[in-house]
């Protein structure tokens, strides 16, 4: 059997690049004055990257040819400037029918700060209108997976990080490679066998790739790997370059320790109904319909009926002191949310990045944060340590705690949200309550059954009902529970004093929005009652003014009442697994999986090596607790990329975390699973 695979290696901010700025024939091009060695041909970097790695993988012909419903799969070992990226997407828009879609995948080690890519970039006139979605989605330099949208059809996940380590937990599968970097004689620890061993992993078959190097080392370990290769003549002064092929990618052996998370095979994805229209659902819904997929959104009442319904709720996470994968699903979440929220809505009517204060009101809490950040090294921007002056500072009222700043988070609209993902193009809604699903295999699809009597069909179901998940008959024993929250709406005059971020600590308090202040939440598990109460509203006030004494002071010197009778609110239900984080992938069979993998009742270590079995094109997005705005956006993400055969946003670790089965295998190892729960 194959190691289990490494673990992952701390969440870390990247070195940005030291970097010189030389005018040679290119006026104002960057150099790396550490590799000594140049980002694109001093030349002409643009018919470099054309010759190189476009014809060199004959991308022309291929997108001209391209009829698959899945998107075009490029990987790139060194992003750099971006250059190749966007001469890939032009040469794309050129090329390719009207209906395909690119995926580019692309690791950088070194990030490029904002201006420095943006003055790279520069050099090119003409393709300023393709680097400006780049600039503006240009993540903070934090490891790890970051999704941008560059249009409604090219999507680039770049992948921070050494190229061999990201590549080796890339979920995903690529078409054609851009094996970039610096030279190696230059830079020969990126030139490892590990590296191609890692992209001959993820490549399809037939996948090939393109370099501009012809170094003896290079050619051995692509050969070593399973490529073939040949020489081409190179660009400009270069006489030679390489260009091949992998005709038979070898066996992914890297969920061989738990072969249950083997993702199911893809499936035709003509029609999919989702159930449920609150974050959950309806982000999966506009996910599915961007790319192109015919989407029915089933919802027995309104959008947002749920705890999605809340007028205003915020943004944000809570990281375990120790990194663990639920704080990076977490972390890379939030990061994800905003980044989707500013391409969905760049003026910020649904939401607002005010940033987000964690107060640590406690001692315990305190040194929480402080073994929080004495163990990430994570950028300024995504989250820092302040003291009492400068957490009060960022609010904009006394506090006297110290805290977690987040500038970036901050609130959103989550009823508007859903109403606006709703209206999305290629979105049917369906009023109705589904009883329960049924895959018919001689018609080889789902029949939805209406409380109505009427029936819905579909080659895909995405259930994304919280915790009322488990009583669709395939999803019976998804161990769920409901949890109620009630939030308080406090209305503030407009001259009454505000706050300038959220501020949360027990509950939460955001700054407020037209005209109301929103104090929350309660949090109640197993309770299912929805009713609002006058004590869930004492309880909201009493957290409100233990966390910001000053500032409700000052509120009630402005005439602001803060009497819990007199207060207004909305309670909801949540849903919660067991271990906090969410469900997001395709549904066990769970009789298979109690057969299946039975043996680890007596043994763990005998793992079989039988794939999961998974119900066909049957998923689930649940469990999002308080935390579904940093959670539900990028699970959206990840069933979608899995239904339509695409690149994952995650690492395959994370992507394995959130696996809906993973708590099955956890009762059958511990010897308490059974039949019906
Ligand atoms: N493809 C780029 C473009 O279109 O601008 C140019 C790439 S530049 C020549 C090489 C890039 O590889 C640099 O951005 C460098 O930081 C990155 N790099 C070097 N070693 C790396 C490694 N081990 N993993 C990932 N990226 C690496």
């Amino acid at each position: 059997m194959s190691p289990p695979p490494s673990p992952l290696p701390p969440l870390a901010t990247l070195s940005a690049p030291d970097l010189e700025w030389r005018a040679d024939d290119v006026s104002d091009a960057p150099y790396s004055s550490v590799y000594d060695d140049v980002y694109f041909s001093r030349h002409d970097g643009r018919a470099e990257t054309m010759h190189v790695f476009l014809d060199g993988n004959h991308l022309p012909e291929r997108f001209a040819a391209w009829q698959e419903a899945r998107p075009f799969v490029i990987g790139e070992t060194g992003f750099g400037t971006g250059l190749n990226v966007l001469c890939a997407w032009t040469c794309f828009e050129r090329y390719a029918p009207a209906q395909a879609r690119l995926h580019l995948v692309s690791t950088e080690k070194y990030p490029l700060p904002r201006n420095a890519l943006a003055r790279a970039l520069a050099i090119w006139p003409d393709l300023a209108a393709h680097a400006r979605p780049l600039i503006d989605q240009w993540p903070e330099p934090l490891s790890g997976v970051h999704r941008l949208w560059l249009s409604e059809r090219v999507t680039l996940d770049l992948h921070f990080g050494d190229a061999a380590e990201r590549l080796s937990r890339l979920d995903g599968r690529v078409d054609a490679w851009f094996l970039d970097g610096f030279s190696p004689a230059k830079n020969p620890d990126m030139w490892q066998p590990a590296l191609y061993k890692a992209m001959a992993t993820v490549s399809r078959p037939g996948a090939s790739f393109a370099t501009f190097t012809c170094a003896g080392v290079v050619k051995r370990g692509l050969r070593d790997a399973g490529f073939t290769w040949r020489k081409a003549p190179g660009f400009g002064r270069k006489r030679e370059m390489l260009c091949g092929e992998i005709a038979e990618p070898p066996d992914d052996t890297r969920r061989a320790s738990t072969p249950w998370f083997t993702p199911p095979r893809a499936r035709p994805a003509r029609q999919v109904v989702v159930i449920g229209a609150g974050l959950a659902g309806t982000s999966v819904a506009a996910a599915l319909a961007r790319r192109g997929v015919a989407v029915t959104l089933l919802e027995r009442d309104a959008p947002g009926a749920g705890a999605s319904g809340n007028r205003q709720g915020a943004l944000y996470v809570k990281l375990a002191a120790e990194t663990n994968p639920q704080s990076r699903v977490y972390l890379s979440g939030l990061l994800h949310t905003r980044r989707w929220l500013a391409t969905l809505d760049p003026e910020q009517r649904l939401w607002q990045d005010c940033g987000v204060l964690q107060l640590a009101t406690g001692a315990k809490e305190a040194a929480r944060q402080q073994r929080f950040l004495a163990h990430h090294a994570l950028p300024e921007r995504v989250v820092h340590g302040v003291d009492a002056t400068t957490a009060s500072q960022a609010a904009g009222t006394p506090l006297d705690a110290p805290g977690l700043d987040y500038p970036q988070a901050g609130w959103v609209r989550p009823d508007q949200l859903c109403r606006h993902l709703v209206a999305s193009p290629g979105i049917t809604q369906r009023r109705g309550e589904a009883r329960d699903l049924d895959f018919e295999a001689d018609a080889d699809a789902w029949h939805i059954a209406l409380t109505d009597g009427t029936t819905l069909a579909a080659d895909h179901v995405v259930v994304a009902t919280a915790h009322e998940a488990p009583r669709f008959t395939p999803l019976a024993g998804l161990p769920l529970k409901p949890i109620r929250g009630q939030l308080t709406h406090v209305p503030v005059p407009a001259d009454a004093p505000s706050l300038a971020r959220v501020v949360c600590a027990g509950g939460y308090v955001a700054p407020a929005m037209d005209g109301v202040l929103s104090l929350g939440a309660t949090f109640a598990p197993g309770n299912t009652d929805t009713a609002v109460h006058t004590a869930d509203h004492a309880r909201n006030v009493a957290e409100f003014e233990a966390t910001l004494p000053a500032f409700a002071e000052a509120l009630r010197e402005a005439g602001v009442t803060l009497d819990p009778a007199a207060c207004e609110g909305r309670a909801s239900l949540r849903a919660a697994s067991p271990d906090k984080s969410p469900y997001a992938g395709p549904v066990p069979v769970r009789e298979a999986w109690l057969d299946d993998y039975a043996v680890l009742g007596s043994d763990a270590r005998r793992v079989p090596d039988t794939p999961g079995q998974h119900h066909p094109g049957l998923w689930v997005s649940t469990a999002h607790g308080s935390r579904g705005l940093a959670s539900a956006p990028l699970c959206a993400e990840i069933i979608a990329s899995r239904l339509c055969d695409e690149p994952l946003p995650l690492e395959r670790e994370l992507a394995d975390h959130l696996h809906p089965g993973r708590r099955l295998v956890a009762d059958i190892i511990r010897g308490n699973a059974t039949l019906s729960a």
